[in-house]
């Protein structure tokens, strides 16, 4: 299993910015965009992912909305893979399952197309996204893919806070693999 290196993580982590107070007081927002506009960043990232997720046998990359769908689609673009945006409610066309949840600030719903793994059950999919923090969207996330018939294989974050034990909590239903643990 390829996990990253110490210069590896060094990059990616020195490239995220952090913004105090934002969208509100108390929450430290980690802002992804200073990784995607660093090369050297985002391209040391997508490729740790390749290399791991390249063994994993997946179906689908499905990305939750909406920084999940960046990471996401390129990833599976890489791989040879097809995307599947995981959408706030209300956005997408098609018939739709979906799942309320709580956020770290506030509460929303997420939802799936009802054939967006294919006909077939039981595709291999890997969820991403930026970050976890409650846990509640990922959740959500794993509980839709699985509710389609796929089968969520594991859940990936760029960075995870995991004094929020969001983590601990994704990973009774399914394996989580976070790249930057913020303590
Ligand atoms: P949660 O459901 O509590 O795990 O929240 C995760 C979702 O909210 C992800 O889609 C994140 O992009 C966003 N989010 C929550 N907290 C933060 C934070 N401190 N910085 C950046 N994004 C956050």
């Amino acid at each position: 299993m390829i996990t990253l290196s110490k210069t590896e993580r060094e990059i990616i982590e020195s490239s995220i910015r952090d913004i105090k107070d934002f969208p509100k007081e108390g929450i430290i927002f980690k802002d992804i965009t200073t990784l995607l506009n660093n090369k050297e960043a985002y391209g040391v990232l997508m490729n740790h992912l390749y290399q791991r997720y390249k063994e994993y046998s997946l179906d689908y990359v499905a990305g939750i909305d909406a920084r999940g769908f960046i990471f996401g689609a390129a990833l599976a673009q890489m791989l040879g893979l097809g995307f599947v945006p995981i959408r706030k409610k209300g956005k997408l066309p098609y018939t739709t399952i979906s799942q309320k949840y709580a956020l770290e600030y506030g509460v929303d719903e997420i939802e799936v197309h009802i054939d967006a793994f294919g006909e077939q059950k039981g595709a291999k999919v890997l969820i991403i996204d930026d970050l976890i923090a409650t846990g509640g969207t990922a959740n959500a996330a794993a509980e839709l893919v699985n509710q389609t018939g796929a089968e969520c294989i594991e859940c990936c974050f760029i960075i995870g806070l995991s004094f929020l034990e969001g983590i601990k909590k994704l990973e009774e239903k399914t394996k989580v693999y976070s790249l930057i643990e913020v303590n």
